[in-house]
């Protein structure tokens, strides 16, 4: 082969795969095969005679010098080089250069083979860099990382499915010890830093080659159960709320995940997070018992308004008692005492006596600290004994009441001391409110509906001033009041209460004055048979 080569000795050049690129030693390329066209988009025509270096500039030209000397004192180089295509792109080529000399030794031409592995380095690159991610994360994060191998527990299936096992969640719920052998038969092939803190573990081996069964309590077999289950069901992961065990037997509340990629469920292995919910779920008790105490305070402070007109309603049959009591023993001092008459006093007196106990029970109801338990209720109910309650008050404060419950309204589960606190709450802002502005005709008003969505709503509009307007989105806020001596704790409670029932409250101005709605869902089934 010549400088020029001949038109066979191109033929093969071209069937080769490798750029093949000859050069003159001051780099003058006297050949460029078809692989270094697809290469580097330059044709033969155009690189012909072209300065190689020129042709395609390296990344780092200083180094060429160096690669250059390494050629001529070992006859061969080979390594990687960046250089500039046509198009302007780098491109990644692994070279081999070798030195062809002539008869006396002396060298001519520079050979030089190249591959381009752009696009291999570029996803080698990808793999290191997502591997060095992965790794990061699995270490760095403050979440506890598990690498679990379940091949084992994918054989023990097998034959729960040769035996026509269909649901494996009742199957494995009656069989704990199966359940806790499938959880030995897991392998932790690894874990992270965060895990042996979490766990109480001095050192990875305490935990990596293991099974899994000492960190689950029975109680949470079906949460283990139910990620098999997710997994085995192909579904994309799997997260629940749970407890494990630490090393020292402590339980933690945990945030249990799941998760696989086709190609870690083809090996059977699985990645699990654990992120540590203790400290939230402890705020969200402490929170809870705050409600809860607030919400006696509340309760009390109401009854407290109310302590002159329950004294009032307890004075009443009280003194009715009293004077059938003296009526009758009137009745019978005569000298032919009438029992009749007495006897019919006498359960007067009975009536009465039930009448103010009932009243004491209603009120020792609403002051005692009841746990939110729920029974099945008539909204129309709890609002008729809620207005018996606040008659008198509401009386002598010139307030009228109207009350008026629309057809088959569904039943609800609720407690109905709380919604009876609702009610008084509302009913007692809106006379304070027409009070306050000395309005004349002071009108209270009440409707329950089955509203077209579903459930029930429940809308009480006063005849008072209206919401203040700056108040209106603040207005269920905490602490939030216009009056002298008010808590501003009213309306927060109200809303905590509707929301615990699963429904939602609201203010607006109505048509004569402020309007308060709130709406419950209905009770499953919402009607009796
Ligand atoms: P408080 O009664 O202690 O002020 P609430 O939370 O019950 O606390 O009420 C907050 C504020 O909402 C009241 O101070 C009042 O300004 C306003 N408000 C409540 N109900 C009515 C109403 N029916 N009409 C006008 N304003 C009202």
């Amino acid at each position: 082969m010549d400088g020029t080569g001949g038109d066979g000795a191109l033929e093969i050049l071209d069937l080769v795969h490798d750029s093949i690129i000859i050069r003159a030693l001051d780099g003058t390329i006297l050949q460029w095969n078809a692989a270094a066209e697809a290469q580097y988009g330059w044709s033969r025509a155009e690189a012909l005679t072209r300065r190689l270096d020129e042709l395609l500039p390296c990344r780092s030209p200083e180094h060429l010098e160096q690669i250059k000397a390494e050629l001529f004192s070992h006859g061969v180089w080979a390594g990687e080089l960046v250089r500039r295509d046509r198009h302007g792109r780098d491109r990644r080529i692994e070279v081999r250069w070798s030195i062809e000399r002539g008869e006396d030794g002396t060298p001519r031409r520079i050979i030089e083979t190249g591959r381009d592995v752009t696009e291999q380095h570029a996803n080698e690159e990808a793999v290191r860099l997502s591997e060095y991610r992965f790794r990061n994360l699995f270490e760095a994060m403050a979440v506890s990382f598990w690498e679990i191998d379940f091949n084992a527990v994918g054989a023990m299936f097998l034959p729960l499915r040769d035996q026509g096992v269909a649901d494996l969640r009742s199957y494995l719920a009656t069989r704990p010890a199966f359940v806790r052998e499938m959880m030995e038969a897991t392998r932790v092939l690894d874990v992270n830093a965060k895990t042996l803190e979490m766990f109480g573990a001095a050192a990875k081996d305490e935990i990596v080659g293991h099974g899994t069964a000492r960190y689950w309590p029975e109680e949470n077999y079906p949460v283990f159960v139910d990620s098999l289950v997710a997994t085995l069901e192909k579904q994309p992961s799997f997260v629940r709320e749970t407890a494990l065990i630490d090393h020292h037997g402590n339980r933690l509340d945990v945030m249990f995940t799941v998760a696989w990629s086709p190609d870690t469920r083809k090996r059977g292995v699985v990645t699990l997070g654990v992120l540590d919910i203790t400290d939230r779920l402890n705020a969200e008790r402490r929170l809870q018992q705050i409600q809860a105490d607030y919400i006696h305070a509340a309760r009390v402070a109401t009854l407290g308004e109310l302590t002159a007109s329950i004294a009032h309603e307890v004075n009443q049959p009280l003194a009715a008692i009293a004077t059938n009591g003296e009526a009758s023993l009137r009745w019978l001092s005569r000298a032919e005492p009438n029992v009749g008459e007495a006897r019919e006093l006498a359960s007067r007196m009975v009536a009465d006596a039930r009448r103010a106990a009932d009243v004491i029970r209603h009120i020792r109801s609403m002051a005692t600290r009841q746990s939110a338990g729920r029974e099945r209720l008539a909204v129309g109910d709890v609002i008729a004994e809620t207005l018996d309650f606040l008659r008198r008050d509401l009386h002598a404060h010139d307030v009228r009441v109207t009350f008026d419950a629309a057809p088959r309204i569904p039943l609800i589960d609720g407690n109905r001391t709380e919604l009876q606190q609702v009610l008084i709450n509302l009913a007692v802002n809106a006379q304070q409110a027409m009070g306050q502005h000395g309005v004349q005709d002071r009108r209270l008003t009440i409707r329950a509906t089955a509203p077209a969505g579903g459930g029930v709503a429940v809308e009480i509009e006063d005849s008072g001033p209206g919401i203040p307007p700056d108040l209106a989105d603040r207005l269920f806020d905490s602490f939030v009041t216009t009056k002298p001596n008010g808590l501003g704790i009213g309306l927060s409670i109200c809303r905590t209460i509707i929301e615990a029932h699963g429904g939602h409250i609201a203010a607006d101005n109505g048509r004569t004055g402020a309007r308060f709605t709130f709406t419950l869902p209905a009770a499953e089934p919402p009607f009796l048979p």
